[in-house]
C-alpha cells in the first residue's frame, strides 16, 4: 500500500484513501466474514492486548471505523464483539487494541489465548458515521480503550503530513492504563489521568478543560464508556459546542 501523501484534497491528491472505502461493492465486501491471520501480538499493559491482523481481500478503512471479531466454540456457539481500528489506512496490517474485561466473554480470550499465527474470524471495516477523512477540523476525545480509534486518526494525520486539523484529548485512570500513552504524548494530546495525583497529567477532563476544546467549526469525535461520553458531551454542549457537530461512539455497558 502507498504512503507519504502530500495531504492534498482527497478527491484529487495522491491520498492514501484514493481507494475509497464505502462504495456499494466495498460495503458488500466489508460485510463478508473472513479469516484474518494474527501476525503480531503485543501486551502493552497487563489488562490489554494489541493484535495486528493480515486481512485477506481487505477493504481499506477510514479512520474511526471498526471490525467485528467472532469467536466460535466447537459446539458451534459464537460470540462477536466490535473493535476499532487503531492503525492508519496505509498500514499493511489492521491493528486492534483490546482492553481485557475480567468477567468478559470475548476480550479475555483475545488477550490471554490468541497467539501469532492464529486465525480470527472478522468482518469489516464497519461504520460510516464515526469516520474522519483527515482533512477537516476535528476534535477527538477518548476515555480508556475509547482512545483506540483516535490513535487511528492520529496515525492517518501523521501519514498525510498534516496533523494540524486534529486536536486530541484523552483520559484514563493511570498512565499505565492509557492506551498508546507515549504516542499520544508525543503528538501533544491533552492527557488527563484521574488517579495519578501529583504527576504532570493528573486531573480530569473537567468543564474548563472541555471548554478549551470547543470549536464550532470542527467535528467532535467522542469515544469511550457511556458514562464518559455522556459526561463529556454535556460539558461540550454547555460550553458552546453545537450538539450537531458531536459524534459519539460508546463502548461497553450503559450506566
Ligand atoms: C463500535 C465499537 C467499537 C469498540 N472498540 C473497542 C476497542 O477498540 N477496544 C476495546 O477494548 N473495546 C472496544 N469495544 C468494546 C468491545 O466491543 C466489547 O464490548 C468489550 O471488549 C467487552 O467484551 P467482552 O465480551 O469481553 O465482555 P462482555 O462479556 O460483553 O461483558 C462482560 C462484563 O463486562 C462489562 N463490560 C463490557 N464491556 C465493557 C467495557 N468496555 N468496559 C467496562 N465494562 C465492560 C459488561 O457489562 C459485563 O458486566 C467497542 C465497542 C463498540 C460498540
Amino acid at each position: 500500500m502507498s504512503s507519504g501523501s502530500t495531504g492534498t484534497d482527497p478527491g484529487t491528491g495522491p491520498s492514501v484513501l484514493r481507494h475509497r472505502a464505502g462504495g456499494p461493492n466495498d460495503r458488500r465486501a466489508a460485510a463478508k466474514w473472513r479469516d484474518a491471520r494474527v501476525v503480531e501480538v503485543a501486551q502493552p499493559a497487563v489488562d490489554a492486548v494489541v493484535l495486528r491482523l493480515a486481512v485477506p481481500e481487505r477493504v481499506q478503512h477510514h479512520p474511526g471505523q471498526h471490525y467485528v471479531v467472532r469467536l466460535r466454540a466447537p459446539d458451534g456457539y459464537t460470540a462477536q464483539r466490535s473493535y476499532s481500528v487503531a492503525s492508519a489506512p496505509d498500514d499493511d496490517l489492521v491493528e486492534l487494541f483490546v482492553e481485557r474485561i475480567d468477567d468478559g466473554e470475548v476480550s479475555p480470550y483475545l488477550a490471554d489465548v490468541v497467539e501469532a499465527g492464529d486465525d480470527l474470524e472478522v468482518r469489516g471495516p464497519i461504520g460510516r458515521w464515526f469516520v474522519w477523512s483527515g482533512y477537516t477540523p476535528a476534535v477527538a476525545i477518548g476515555g480508556g480503550s475509547g482512545v483506540a480509534p483516535l490513535v487511528g486518526m492520529l496515525r492517518h494525520a501523521t501519514v498525510l503530513g498534516h496533523p494540524e486539523p486534529l486536536r486530541l484529548a484523552v483520559s484514563a485512570t493511570t498512565r499505565a492504563r492509557l492506551p498508546y500513552a507515549d504516542e499520544l504524548e508525543a503528538a501533544g494530546a491533552r492527557i488527563a489521568l484521574t488517579r495519578e495525583l501529583g504527576t504532570p497529567h493528573a486531573g480530569r477532563l473537567d468543564a474548563d478543560a472541555v471548554a478549551a476544546l470547543v470549536d464550532p467549526d470542527a467535528t467532535v469525535y467522542l469515544c469511550g464508556s457511556a458514562r464518559f461520553t455522556g459526561a463529556i458531551e454535556t460539558l461540550l454542549v454547555d460550553a458552546g459546542q453545537p450538539a450537531g457537530t458531536i459524534r459519539v461512539e460508546r463502548f461497553g455497558p450503559t450506566g
